[in-house]
């Protein structure tokens, strides 16, 4: 079986690393915060090219960390509306709705599945305040034409970046990131930043994140428990130097895929330039998406679906349940993410193509 994507093999190589960095942790005895935490917080900083970064607990807390801080900081308020694409990951949806505020769904681009300027007027209303710009599948947005809409309408723009690590930086607006196992920089559990240029928002969320902290026992802000682990944090330094060529190594695989996969039902993402996509997923389309899927199968090929339902129709959401989101129903119908990992060798890139042609 050709694995969707095997982490523990990914993680392998690393393994003595890992062990040393327990070692000096467990020396240490700082197991909650400190230099593992301060030094990732640093070196992913810059590899985002930004001045601040906070680890928190996850991808979500990110989210929501980042839209309370502004709310501190009087640039948002609570009730205030986020534009937000339909076909995100939930969480991106669930972190405006834990910070307060009313995501408005809509419609991706018919090409790359990302927000594109085009449309976007039609969901503006008086309660619109900012922007989450996902880069979806790991795909950068459309920010030059996004910065300047945004701008034009004086609304937050952010960046949900969970799936866009090592992709170039457009702008200098607030970015938020999970490192779940299965990002293009994961952990070994859950974890997550905050990734910004606005040294005001780093001083809060560092304190919201730790019980509205700056001090131990002052408590200054509304706050929670959202704290990177530093046992992560140190398997985030160890993994971070490997980023960027792994993304190289991503993007090799999906030209081959694009230019390979030829059959007539099977439709491969549209892509204007490789290197404003870091390949977290390779996502193709198929009418019969799921018989393609049981084919693949068959033939040992592990593919995944993201995602099957979209979040307004998710049982959760019953209140959106009847927006008018066609396209990005559609679009949960038809998409299959192929196999897509730095390791895959060239002998299972060619198996995975020639199987798909022969669908
Ligand atoms: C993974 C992901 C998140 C949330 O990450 P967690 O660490 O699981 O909370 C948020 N947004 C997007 C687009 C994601 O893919």
């Amino acid at each position: 079986m050709i694995p969707f994507l095997n982490l523990q093999a990914l993680h392998a190589p690393h393994h003595e690393a890992y062990h040393l960095r327990l070692q000096h942790i467990l020396d240490q005895g700082q197991f909650i915060l400190g230099e593992e935490v301060t030094r990732f917080e640093k070196s992913f900083a810059e590899f985002c090219g930004a001045p601040y970064a906070i680890g928190v607990g996850n991808g979500l807390d990110a989210i929501t960390l980042t839209l309370r801080g502004y709310q501190l900081l009087g640039k948002l308020q609570p009730g205030d509306h986020v534009l937000v694409p339909a076909n995100t990951f939930i969480a991106s949806i669930i972190g405006i709705r834990e910070a307060g505020m009313v995501p408005v769904l809509v419609e991706p681009d018919p090409e790359t599945y990302n927000l594109s300027t085009k449309d976007l007027e039609k969901y503006l209303n008086s309660k619109v305040r900012a922007i989450m710009v996902v880069h979806l599948y790991g795909q950068l947005a459309p920010m030059e034409e996004l910065i300047a809409f945004a701008e034009k309408l004086q609304l937050l723009l952010l960046e949900d970046a969970a799936q866009g690590h090592g992709l170039p930086k457009v702008g200098n607006h607030t970015q938020t990131y999970s490192f779940y196992p299965g990002k293009n920089l994961g952990a070994l559990g859950d974890a997550g930043a905050v990734v910004t240029h606005e040294v005001e928002l780093y001083q809060v969320i560092k304190q919201l994140r730790n019980y509205g902290s700056d001090q131990k026992y002052h408590n200054e802000l509304p706050g929670v428990n959202s704290r990177l682990d530093p046992l992560q944090a140190a398997f985030l330094s160890v993994r971070l130097p490997f980023v960027n060529p792994e993304n190289e190594q991503r993007r090799a695989i999906a030209k081959r895929y694009t230019a390979e996969i030829n059959h007539p039902l099977i439709q491969t993402p549209s892509i204007a330039d490789y290197n404003r996509h870091v390949f977290h997923l390779y996502v193709v389309r198929c009418a019969q998406r799921d018989a393609l899927q049981q084919y693949l199968f068959e033939k040992g090929i592990e593919t995944l679906i993201h995602y099957p339902i979209p979040p307004h129709k998710q049982g959760a959401f019953p209140e959106l349940h009847h927006l008018p989101l066609s396209f990005t129903e559609q679009l949960h119908r038809e998409v299959l993410s192929l196999p897509m990992s730095p390791l895959l060798t060239d002998e299972e890139v060619s198996y995975i193509i020639q199987t798909l042609n022969a669908f």
